[in-house]
């Protein structure tokens, strides 16, 4: 697995749970976010009701689990997490919503990956407060309907678009969660390396937080790798320099790309003189599958201003040579 990959892998799982903030005032950025979650809580609150159900929208690793958890915390609520994917049929769904306590909170992670009988069921328990469980089978089975308590369902996507607009509907609150400012991670690096028992200067922190790709998760994956290389090549503090050493040696570059982002920027400069290039040829250029070039690479080519897709194909920007230290070829030149 990549370093910077944004997903998350068992080591971080590991300890994702210590690292996570609390309550919403632990939380790291999202400004907006926070402040319009902490209104629809503390209304609810005041109501002494569930809150209304909360759609977080963004890339993985920006703190949608982490959100869905401070909810329940701020709501003194117990919460059931589970995901689209895992949840197969209807029946799956019924089951944990007809064992819901009153007031708990729902996590449904990847809600776009749910299946069609499980989104309709999911509509009808959102507003209606109400699931019809089938018994039985065949031309025998009945539907029993059953009355759910007030919960609150806090839905994550990557993308709001992709989910049906009776869906997306049904939510009183949609939160978009953006990638994070440089400014940011190094905030969630201090407080990250206080909780790992890790030395971090203000220097060492900045150096980690410009190489994370805008993700708290990555920042934390970094910052251990950091640690181990601060462990063994120096006296565990993290600096600046550090910093710099123990990511090249994981070949995780000042701007965050690794050696995949690296080889297909540079095939696109240096064998097509920075395009346009179909995106196959490019990826047999690299010796890449044409998914991995598309889907693992790309994306944060394109968002860092290095990158374009256009109809004839992909193209460098002029920020893709400064990085990589090379000269675009003169116009009219050879
Ligand atoms: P996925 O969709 O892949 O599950 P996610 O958006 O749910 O990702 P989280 O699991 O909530 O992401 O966050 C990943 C890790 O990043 C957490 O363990 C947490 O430590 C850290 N993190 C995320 N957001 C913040 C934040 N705002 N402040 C501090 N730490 C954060």
């Amino acid at each position: 697995p990549r370093l910077v990959d944004s997903a998350a892998d068992a080591d971080d799982r590991a300890v994702e749970t210590a690292l996570r903030p609390k309550d919403l005032a632990e939380f790291v950025g999202q400004e907006r976010v926070r402040e319009q979650l902490d209104l629809v809580l503390r209304a609810a609150r005041q109501r002494g009701g569930a809150a209304d159900h909360v759609l977080l929208s963004g890339a993985p690793g920006l703190g949608k689990t982490t959100l869905a958890m401070i909810v329940a915390a701020e709501m003194a609520a117990p919460i059931r997490i589970t995901s689209g994917p895992a949840i197969q049929h209807a029946g799956d769904l019924a089951a944990i919503l007809s064992s819901l306590q009153e007031g708990e909170v729902l996590f449904l992670d990847e809600l776009h990956r749910m299946s069609r009988p499980a989104e309709e069921m999911l509509y009808m328990a959102m507003e209606d407060l109400r699931v019809d469980v089938v018994v039985g089978k065949g031309p025998g089975a009945t539907a029993i309907p059953l009355e759910l308590p007030p919960f609150t369902l806090v839905g994550a996507t990557t993308r709001a678009g992709l989910l049906p607009p009776p869906l997306r509907d049904r939510f009183g609150f949609t939160g978009h969660m953006e990638f994070y400012a440089p400014a940011e991670l190094e905030r969630v690096l201090h407080r990250s390396a206080h909780l790992l028992d890790v030395e971090v200067d203000a220097a060492g922190a900045a150096e980690i937080a410009g190489r994370s790709r805008g993700t708290p998760r990555i920042a934390n994956r970094l910052l251990r790798r950091v640690r181990d290389y601060a462990q063994v090549k120096a006296d565990g503090v993290i600096t600046r320099e550090i910093a710099a050493r123990g990511l090249e040696v994981y070949e995780v570059d000042d701007r965050g790309l690794d050696r995949l982002d690296r080889a297909v920027l540079g095939a696109l400069l240096k064998l097509f003189s920075g395009g346009p290039v179909g995106l196959s040829t490019l990826a047999v250029a690299v010796g890449e599958e044409r998914e991995t070039v598309e889907e693992v690479a790309e994306p944060f080519l394109v968002r860092e201003g290095l990158l374009a897709r256009t109809p004839r194909g992909r193209v460098a920007t002029p920020a893709a040579w400064a990085h990589l230290g090379l000269t675009p070829p003169q116009p009219g030149g050879g």
